[in-house]
């Protein structure tokens, strides 16, 4: 099965999507290269909002935080690429 993305118009399988339990196809309507680019473009945009967004994902998901916060060793202290992780494990932990 193939979705269409609604940002780079290619038509791409599922996996190329990340999951979101609120569509009601359950996956996002851009695909992950997108999605990750959107992600990066809003960060860079409003790092405030993003990091607030962060904040409160955290804290309405403290298990997944735990498991997200091991990963923080392994990435160091590039921001873009911890909000990339954080962004990738809300989307599989949804
Ligand atoms: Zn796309």
């Amino acid at each position: 099965m193939e979705k269409q993305c609604t940002r780079c118009l290619e038509f791409k399988t599922l996996d190329q999507f990340y999951r979101r339990s609120a569509s009601k196809d359950k996956f996002q309507a851009q695909c992950k290269p997108c999605k990750n680019a959107i992600n990066r473009e809003s960060y860079a945009a409003n790092p405030a909002k993003k990091l607030t967004q962060n904040l409160s994902w955290r804290a309405k998901n403290p298990e997944s935080y735990a498991k997200c916060n091991r990963g923080i060793g392994l990435l160091g202290d590039d921001a873009t690429r911890l909000f990339a992780a954080i962004a990738y494990l809300k989307e599989y932990s949804a």
